[in-house]
């Protein structure tokens, strides 16, 4: 739910008084976030707002990391977070902890 407030209120700032019809999100793929969830929790949140009806749309961005002991950088599919290379759990997350709104479609 506090994802869903913090996309109305993003989107609603650059929405300048106008009326949002679509929100691009990104979403990384360790937020874990259910996007069935997120949408139900949007559309509540944003009742009464400039973004109210807004269509979501979400691109999740895959998770990868690089080893710290073996330096290869792998795609993370899944938990527990691994090196695909040599099997080591000390990873630094490069890629998969992002949750931005990317662009927003507006009516004229
Ligand atoms: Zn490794």
């Amino acid at each position: 739910m506090a994802i869903a407030e913090s996309i109305v209120r993003i989107a609603g700032q650059h929405a300048n008084g106008r009326r949002v019809t679509k929100i691009y999100l990104k979403v990384g793929h360790l937020r874990q976030v259910v996007p069935s969830a997120l949408t139900f929790g949007f559309e509540i949140v944003a009742q009464g707002t400039p973004v109210d009806g807004a269509e979501l749309e979400l691109d999740q961005i895959p998770a990868s990391g690089k080893c710290r002991a073996c330096g290869t950088e792998s795609q993370l599919p899944g938990f527990p977070l691994q090196c695909q290379q040599c099997g080591g759990f000390d990873l630094e997350i490069t890629k998969g902890e992002e949750l931005y709104v990317e662009s927003l479609e507006m009516e004229e």
